[in-house]
Parts: C-alpha cells; structure tokens; sequence
C-alpha cells in the first residue's frame, strides 16, 4: 500500500530524472524509501546507479525490494550488485594460497579446503554466499584481491576472474546496486570498476546519505596501515616461494619488515588517546625512532624485490607495493600540516593506521556531481536538523540541490511517548551517573516487561551498565560485543522480553518491529568525541570563518545521531512505545530543548504512573502532557 510520504517522494524523484536535478530528500521513518525511489527509477526505465550505507543493505535491496517491486511493476529491468574486490574470491590467490600449504591452524586448512571445494560451484564468487566459511573468518584476505596485489590482465586466471565478471554484468545491467565505500573509493582512485559505470548513468541514488560526508572524507583522503604492510610481508613470502625459491633471503627481508613494526606498536603507547594528530606526536624520540627503523626495513624490501621482480609477475607486483608504501610512509611523516588536510594516526591493540584527511572532501564529491548532467538523488530518514539541512548539504557541496522532507506515516503522539525523568544525575561530573539512570529505568523496564534497548553513548557506559546490570534483570540480557551483532539481534527478537545493551552500531540500520521492542533508553546527547583530530581540525576552520563549531557542527550532527537512535522505537504502524531520556541537558538547556524539538512529535511525559498506564492499556493514556 504507498504510503502518502512515499508518493511524495516518489514524484519529487520522478520530476529530478526529467530535469536531470540534485534533490536532498529526508524521508520519515517508515515512508518506505527504497520503493519511493526504486518505483521512478523503473518507470523512467533509465539506466540508474544505487548506492547504500553497508553490504547487508546492498544485498537487502538487490535480493528483496528489487524483485519484490519489480514483480508489482512487471519490470524486466536487467539489475545487478556490485562489491568493492574483497568480496569476491580470488581464483590466483586461492591457487598460491593451496601451492604454499603453510596455514596456521587445522582451522584455517579446513576452511581453505571448503573455499576450494566452494571455487568450483560458486557462479558469483561473492564471498558472502560462501555457506562453509562464515564473511568474517580470518582467510578471506588471503583468499581475496586488493588493488595492489590485483595482477590484472597479467592474472593467468583473468578470464575465469569474478571480480571482472561483477563488473561486465553491473556494466551491462539497467539499475546496478553499490555501496559507498566502492562509490567513494572509485570517485578516489577510479580503480575499482565503477568508473567506467557512472558515465553512463541517468540517475544516482546515494541512499543512507548521511553517512556519506565521513565516508567521503576517510576515502578522498590516504592511509597506510600496518596491516598492508603485513600483507605485502606474506605476499612476498608466498610469490618468491612460487617464482624465485631460490631466494629465500628475500623473505627474510620481508620478515625483518614485520618485526619493525612492533616496536612501532609499543610506542605508539605513549600517545594520549587512539586518535591523535601526527604533529602532537612527531617528535616523541620513541616514536621517531620506531619509525625510522620500520622505513629503513621498507627500504631493504623495495631494494630486495627491485632485484626479484624480474623473475615473476607476483614479485614485480609487491615490489611496486613496496615502492609506493615507502612513498607513502615518507610524504605522511615528512609532510608539513596545511589549511587543507591533517595528518593523523589511528592506534589499536596491535596495529595502527596512518591517515591523511582532506579538509573539504565536499569540493572532490560535487565536482563530480557536476561533471555530467544527471539526476542525483541523496536520501536518508535523517539528513536535517529540524528543518535545516545545511549540515549536510556544506559538507557535500550541494548547494544547488532541492532539500525536501517527506513525512513518516507514524501517529507519534498516538505509538509513543517520551519520558523525561525528573532528578537526573550530571553527566559530566557525576561517577555514579550510569548507575543512577539504570535505576530510574529500572521501574519502564518492569512496567514494558523487558523488551528494551538500552543504548550508550560510549563503550566504557556500556561495560559499565553490563556489570551494573548482570544477574540483576528478571530479563535476558543481550550485550553488544558479546556475539555477533546479528545472533544478538536474532536471540533479542526471539526472546520478546529481552534487555539489549548497544553503542554507535545499534543507533543506527536496526529494524525491530512489533513488541519485541518497545523501550528505547538514550543515556546522553551523543556529542561526538572533541579529542578526535579530524574535527579538531574542522573546528579550527569552523571558528576561523568566523562561526561557532558548536552550532555549525556539533549540534547538527548530534541532532542527526539522536533522530538514527529514536528511530530504533516505532519501526510500523501498528509499533508503540516508550522513549526514555536520560541527560538532563535536554531539560534545562536551550540546546537540549532544541534537540527535543527536532525529534518526532511524542507526547512527554514525568511520571512513571503514565508509562504503566500506556502500557496496560492500547487506547493513549490519560495523563498530563509537560508540554
Ligand atoms: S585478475 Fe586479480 S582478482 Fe582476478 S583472479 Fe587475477 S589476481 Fe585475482
């Protein structure tokens, strides 16, 4: 049945592919956006590009709501799904991998066995399809290509490739569905396929547009990380195995690359956070010295293969890695700092990442938006903050596009309530604060019956609230991080009185209907972290034009994070609920109260006697509303 905002929509896409125009369209939790823009796609019957958020997403669209709309409409639109090449199986990297037969666990040899035995049936070669090893197993990168281990035509298995059939059949098909890290990536190095797509497109939808900004930064900028590093360490040990035994020094070389990483690891210890600009560090003499040692061992390597390549395909491929890795490490640390991008380090337990952001990613994306005449479509159940979509238009350089809102069909004052607890505890200087608004939650999720998702702004909350919380809920407990984010998802549907516990992952892209979930608990205004050097760098610029970074960014963006975990709530028509807020901010702030009013219009309500009340009955409760 469409649904009013759907139509809306629908026609504001229809009338962008005549006019061949850049719309912005929010559209309402609920509106149903993939069949309002699917629908004008197909009945213009042009030739069209969807882009979204995640994987999951991408197959979502391509195995469901195609067919499914297709069948209404009676199209024979030809449609396609096109990955970024670490989806499909690699055929000459799966034949190095069974020729070395070195894995490091029966494990990993019985996976590689299943992979091989799943090569010869497989049509697709998407790794996701693979029912023997599971997406996540730790083999794939062995088993997969990137741009830089790729041999290309020079591959003896390029006609059987799967990552070149992907990209004929996406080039012949009539609607192709991508992602935005392959949309992103491609407009960045045009290297994975889908450059040769966009010329031809009438139409483009960038759905989940409001992760785009991030994304488009992460990949119009550079990194290098020691995980590449890595990889080239194995991939030379693998090819001079196949292509030149006789010299086994080189993969010493190699190795001694990985070794030098380590001290590099340990002193990036010493950094003050995981996220840290390159010029807060550069001069820490253990760092520099860690640093100096991983390059000279960059260099042995590039000088090692220059004297291999020769002998292989496979060597000449790694020794061009080397040689760009070593560029690239070198231009990252000898760089100065600019008004136009930052340099900056990403550390984890046992590896880092070193990235180079640009400042105004926007300038790369619209001159692409501009390059040809076309309809492009950015779509998203949250891209304003209330009415404003500014926000995201700046960061994209949009500044021509039609921003439209379509309404969500949801009755909210009717499905929902806002509860806004009184006596809350400071966030900012109160040790107990996590405990304390688990005790005022305590009686919604005795009055619900479970059924709740509580989400965190942080990891170190959400720990927190797990230990608070375990053995003490007469409710199962799903914690994130526990599982798998899907069997979590799975066991807290099937539980229906299920407590889940979440952060930044379950804000977002989690669809649960019906009463398995009816309690959404938000414990603080999700600021986005000050220490993080990309924003830091982006304040600077923000201040320096002469604006104030908290009303040009943090507020919108918070606005938006906010909207993405209210969303969570009322996911149909028939969905009720409550919504609990526990930062006090809301209340006695201007700007927590212009968060308040930029969420969708609930009744708000003090007391715990109405959430009981909503609950026991199905009519709307009797009680005063605060506002
Ligand atoms: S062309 Fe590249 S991706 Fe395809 S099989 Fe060869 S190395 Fe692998």
């Amino acid at each position: 049945q469409p649904r009013p905002g759907q139509v809306q929509m629908a026609e504001i896409i229809r009338d962008a592919i005549i006019d061949s125009r850049t719309v912005v369209i929010e559209a309402g939790t609920g509106v149903g956006k993939t069949f309002g823009y699917l629908a004008p796609i197909l009945l213009a019957g042009r030739k069209a590009i969807v882009s979204t958020g995640t994987k999951h997403l991408q197959d979502q669209i391509f195995s469901r709501d195609l067919p499914q709309i297709k069948a209404l409409m009676g199209s024979n639109a030809r449609t396609a799904l096109l990955k970024g090449r670490a989806n499909y199986l690699c055929l000459h990297r799966l034949d190095r991998a069974l020729a070395e037969g070195r894995l490091q666990s029966p494990d990993w040899i019985s996976a590689l066995h299943g992979i091989k035995s799943w090569a010869t049936r497989t049509q697709e070669g998407d790794i996701a399809r693979c029912a023997t090893v599971t997406e996540d197993h730790g083999i794939w990168p062995l088993v997969t290509s990137t741009n830089e281990n790729c041999l290309g035509k020079e591959c003896p298995k390029f006609d059987d490739c799967f990552v070149v059939k992907a990209r004929e059949a996406a080039h012949e098909a009539d609607l192709v569905v991508i992602n935005h890290h392959l949309f992103c990536a491609d407009i960045a190095i045009k290297q994975n396929g889908f450059a040769q797509l966009l010329p031809e497109a009438d139409v483009v939808v960038l759905d989940e547009a409001h992760q785009l900004p991030e994304i488009a930064a992460l990949f119009f900028g550079s990194s290098l990380s020691s995980g590449q590093m890595i990889d080239l360490v194995r991939d030379t040990a693998r090819e001079q195995q196949a292509e030149a035994v006789d010299m086994s020094d080189l993969t010493l070389i190699a190795h001694a690359l990985e070794v030098a990483l380590e001290p590099c690891v340990a002193a990036l210890k010493t950094a003050r956070t995981d996220r840290i600009a390159w010029s807060e560090i550069t001069d820490d003499p253990g760092i520099k010295t860690a640093f100096d040692a991983l390059d000279d061992r960059i260099k042995a390597l590039t000088d090692g293969l220059d004297i291999a390549a020769p002998r292989g395909k496979g060597l000449a491929s790694c020794h061009e890695r080397a040689v760009q890795m070593r560029q690239a490490l070198s231009s990252f640390r000898n760089s100065t700092d600019s008004d136009t991008e930052v340099r900056w380090l990403e550390r984890r337990e046992k590896s880092f990442t070193l990235n180079t952001t640009p400042m105004d990613a926007g300038k790369t994306f619209s001159d692409v938006v501009e390059s040809q005449p076309r309809a492009w479509v950015f779509t998203s159940a949250t891209l304003a903050a209330g009415k404003d979509f500014s926000h995201f238009t700046r960061r994209l350089n949009l500044n021509l596009a039609l921003c439209q809102q379509t309404p969500s069909p949801f009755d909210y004052p009717h499905q929902a309530l806002m509860y806004l607890p009184a006596h809350l505890p400071d966030p900012k200087t109160d040790p107990e604060y996590t405990l304390k608004i688990l005790r005022l939650v305590f009686p919604v999720l005795k009055a619900s019956g479970g059924r709740a998702f509580l989400l965190f702004t942080s990891h170190r909350e959400l720990k927190k609230a797990a230990e608070i919380l375990e053995g003490k809920l007469p409710f199962p407990l799903f914690v994130q991080g526990t599982q798998a984010k899907a069997t979590l998802l799975e066991q807290f549907r099937q539980s229906g009185n299920g407590v889940l516990l979440g952060t930044q992952s379950f804000w977002e892209g989690v669809d649960v209907r019906g009463e398995a979930l009816s309690v959404v608990m938000i414990d603080r205004i999700p600021f986005a972290s000050p220490d993080d050097p990309v924003r830091r760098a982006r304040e600077t610029q923000i201040k320096e034009a002469g604006y104030s970074p908290f009303s040009v960014m943090a507020m919108p963006e918070a606005i938006i994070t906010f909207k993405q975990g209210v969303g969570r709530l009322i996911r149909d028509v028939t969905d009720r609920g409550v919504l609990v807020l526990c930062d006090p901010r809301l209340q006695n702030t201007g700007y927590g109260r212009q968060i308040l009013d930029a969420l969708p219009p609930m009744r708000r309500v003090r007391a715990i006697a109405d959430i009981e009340a909503f609950f026991k009955s199905t009519e709307r409760p009797d009680s005063a509303q605060l506002d």
